[in-house]
């Protein structure tokens, strides 16, 4: 063993601007305790990674996340029918019949064109393989049904719209509400 400076215990010799030395802790720990500690720690994790599973209902594109849902179901959101009738109740992945004339309603959440201001888009889901209802078709008022992934655009001058910050779904996700200014 080559032999090593050990500094003597307790005060550093005067005169030396050797930075201390650290502490050298041994823990002696039985070996039971690390293997449990590893495993509730893995039991924590995985119960962590189910539960972002669970809550990875989402709703999003490339450009514009929309926020990450448990599920349309979960939510309470605004229906519109295709005439333009509204009613609230609790979300759903299947058209509904307005109570008003019967037609089919959707549910709708606010959009705005940065020009046009604030409407109400209607979304159509589907449940894929996995079970995760998505949404697959969105439409803006007057417009026609167009695929998510590419919209909703402004049925007035194309624009691609822009999900209003409050809205049923933001509340679900418990950010800060904020209000825009424009
Ligand atoms: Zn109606
Ligand atoms: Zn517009």
């Amino acid at each position: 063993m080559p032999p090593s400076s050990t500094p003597a215990p307790g005060h550093q010799p005067s005169g030396s601007q050797d930075p201390p030395l650290h502490r050298r802790t041994v823990r002696i720990v039985n070996k039971r305790n690390i293997q449990r500690t590893a495993i509730v720690s893995l039991a924590v994790a995985a119960a962590a990674a189910g539960l972002l599973l669970a809550a990875w209902r989402v709703f999003q594109t490339d450009e514009d996340p929309m926020p990450h849902i448990r599920t349309i179901k979960d939510v309470h959101v605004n229906w519109l029918c295709e005439r333009g009738h509204a009613s609230q109740g609790p979300g759903g992945e299947t058209p509904k019949a307005c109570w008003t004339c019967g037609r089919d309603a959707y549910p709708a959440v606010p959009f705005r064109c940065s020009v046009h201001g604030s409407s109400a888009v209607t979304f159509q889901f589907a449940e894929q393989e996995d079970g995760q209802i998505v949404p697959v078709e969105v439409r803006a008022p007057g417009g026609d049904w167009e695929p998510f992934a590419d919209g909703p655009h402004c049925s007035q001058c194309r624009r691609l719209m822009k999900r209003e910050v409050e809205d049923p779904l933001e509340r679900v996700q418990r950010k800060p509400v904020r209000r825009k200014g424009s």
